[in-house]
């Protein structure tokens, strides 16, 4: 019987650990190589829609998920000021049914750590950062910055915003900063002191706004998320702290819950937010992107990780039965099958409208990774 493939993973992110499950149902060999020392539990929240949740389902993830997440009856949109609602996208029990998975809300370290879950320890490469890549006709050469050289018979660059992997095949792409910041925190819903607030709401200003939900199931914990003007803040990291009293001071006048929750809210962080154009190509011979890599976006439909979640479920569909010489077809499938979605993802996502108003969803929530037709 001829060796199983071997596919080398760079990056242990949502995408990274979302193939590496994937890939591994279908028996293909994986190592995944991440450059942190260890995994970090970042205080974010995440919104895990119906479309990811389908396809964790299928990595066997969606019991532990349901039992850490918090099942939100809506994604509520009101006014900043009055509160008055402009659309209330029903999720909970109805949802499920039409869509076939539900929409959760979590901790982002939970769905990392679920993800990690489905991927056995030996499999992880841990302080090894990608420095470089050498394809030859027996497979790729892949180095790290610690000395380690392997090879695989095919590298996929899981590796986010800031990919390595994609500056190597198509060189250093521009990035355009949009002249906006987002903060976000989780804390202890105690701090709130008894305050009823809303499951799941975002409040529309009228150049900023602020979501604000709850990540567990008892409602313990609270996330909220912002987006504002700040031209001179251009730091893209998950570490950058900003100053509690400057966020409180950039949504004054915002309606009383939001008010509260914000004089609740112990610290905060900070990003910048970019915007990158999509790619004109994924791969080249037997090295592809995903994920972020290959289809970075602002984070206003809550969509990154679900679009690198569903790449990768689409990545194990198309390498199923591929032998080393299949390698990069399968790879030219894969984006021939996933890139008319991410791009329109990535545009709806710019436009900063998404259930703003009445929005038909199923075009993003309906979707199957695990069904959906294979490009030829
Ligand atoms: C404020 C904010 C809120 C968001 N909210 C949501 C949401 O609610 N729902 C949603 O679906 N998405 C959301 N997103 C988007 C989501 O976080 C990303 O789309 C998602 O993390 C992308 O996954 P990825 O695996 O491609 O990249 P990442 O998760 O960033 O993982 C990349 C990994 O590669 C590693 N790496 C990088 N370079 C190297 C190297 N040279 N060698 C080895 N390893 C390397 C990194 O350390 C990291 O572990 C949000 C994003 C932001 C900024």
């Amino acid at each position: 019987m001829a060796r199983p493939l071997s596919v080398a993973i760079v990056g242990a992110g949502m995408g990274g650990l979302a193939a590496a499950a994937a890939l591994r149902r279908v028996g293909i060999e994986i190592t995944v190589y991440e450059q942190a020392a260890q995994f970090t539990r970042l205080g974010a929240g995440i919104q895990i829609g119906c479309n990811a949740m389908k396809v964790l389902r299928g990595l066997g993830l969606e019991q532990r998920l349901r039992a850490q997440s918090f099942y939100p009856r809506s994604w509520n949109n009101r006014d900043w000021k009055t509160g008055e609602v402009k659309f209330d996208m029903i999720f909970g029990e109805s949802a499920e049914q039409k869509f076939g998975a539900p929409y959760l809300l979590a901790h982002r370290g939970d769905l990392h750590a679920a993800l990690a879950s489905a991927v056995p320890d030996q499999y992880v490469k841990l302080s090894h950062k990608l420095v470089g890549l050498d394809e030859s006709s027996d497979g790729v050469q892949l180095t790290f910055a610690n000395g380690v050289v392997a090879t695989a018979d095919a590298v996929v660059g899981a590796d986010g915003v800031h990919s390595v992997v994609r500056d190597m095949l198509f060189g250093i792409s521009p990035v355009n900063f949009t002249g906006r910041i987002a903060y976000r925190t989780t804390y202890p819903a105690a701090l709130l002191g008894g305050e009823k607030i809303d499951d799941c709401t975002k409040w529309w200003g009228e150049d900023r706004h602020i979501v604000i939900y709850y990540v567990k199931p008892d409602r313990s914990e609270v996330y909220l998320v912002t987006s504002q003007p700040e031209p001179d803040f251009r730091v893209e990291s998950w570490s950058a702290k900003g100053d509690v009293r400057d966020l409180r001071a950039s949504f004054e006048g915002f309606h009383p819950q939001v008010g509260k929750v914000l004089a609740a809210c112990p610290d905060v962080h900070k990003w910048a937010i970019m915007d990158r154009e999509a790619l004109d190509r994924w791969a080249v011979g037997k090295v592809t992107l995903l994920g972020d890599a290959c289809h970075p976006m602002t984070p206003y439909m809550a969509q990154g990780a679900a679009m690198a979640i569903e790449d990768a479920a689409v990545l194990s569909r198309c390498l199923d039965g591929a032998d080393r010489d299949g390698v990069a077809d399968a790879f030219r499938r894969f984006e021939a099958t996933r890139k008319e979605r991410t791009t329109r993802v990535q545009e709806t996502s710019r436009a900063n409208i998404w259930l703003k108003e009445r929005t038909d969803t199923s075009w993003v929530y309906g979707y199957d990774a695990w069904s959906v037709p294979l490009a030829a």
